[in-house]
């Protein structure tokens, strides 16, 4: 199926209704914070599924999940997933794997926000598109404020620090990774954590 930008496919306390796998789309799992402010989180990336909750045996999401990118997925409903959990013990152990890598995604990005500075968190977010097929990212500067927590302005700044540093471009209101390596470099050290836990889930 293809899912729309902006499409919600979760919600906290909000019934699991289906589970995604993720082609081509890119799908941001988002902390609520009140009047209209969410935290980014966690990415599902290449390697990872929307909905794994469901193997905690619980019926509600925690947290809101959206379609940064529009694109293709697999969709399953969740009663599916249910009735096949009792009968497949693999099943339930791979939900459960992406469980983790979600708790993991979600504790660094915590610690991130509070210790990095915003152009080496900026740098770490844009190298997630290697997770999400490479291709250029409709990122707006407001976007990309929710997803760092920081007003538009801060975003600004670490934006235009990287483009004098020849790092990213922009095109038709989407950032273009110029220099990959360099971006790699310029982003927290969190990446190579990043890095290495998107690498053990795919193996
Ligand atoms: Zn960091």
């Amino acid at each position: 199926m293809q899912l729309e930008f902006g499409r919600v496919l979760a919600e906290p306390d909000a019934a699991i209704r289906d589970v995604y796998l993720r082609q081509t789309a890119f799908i941001s799992v988002v902390a609520p914070c009140g009047a209209g402010a969410a935290l980014h989180v966690a990415l599902v990336g290449n390697e990872g599924l929307l909905g794994t909750w469901l193997a905690l045996g619980v019926n509600d999401a925690p947290l809101r999940a959206l379609v940064r990118r529009a694109g293709s997925a697999l969709r399953t409903p969740a009663a599916r997933i249910r009735s096949e959990l009792a009968a497949w013990p693999a099943l339930r152990e791979l939900l459960l794997c992406f469980c983790y890598v979600l708790h993991r995604q979600v504790a660094q990005t915590v610690a991130c926000t509070h210790n990095h500075p915003v152009e080496a968190r900026l740098a770490r977010l844009l190298m997630t598109r290697d997770r999400a097929g490479g291709a250029a990212l409709h990122l707006t500067q407001q976007f990309l404020g929710g997803m760092l927590g920081v007003r538009r302005e801060g975003v600004t700044q670490a934006a235009s620090a990287l483009r004098a540093r020849r790092l990213i471009g922009y095109r038709c209101s989407k950032i273009l990774v110029l220099n990959r390596r360099g971006l790699e470099a310029a982003a927290c050290r969190c990446y190579e954590g990043d890095s290495r836990l998107y690498k053990w889930t795919l193996a």
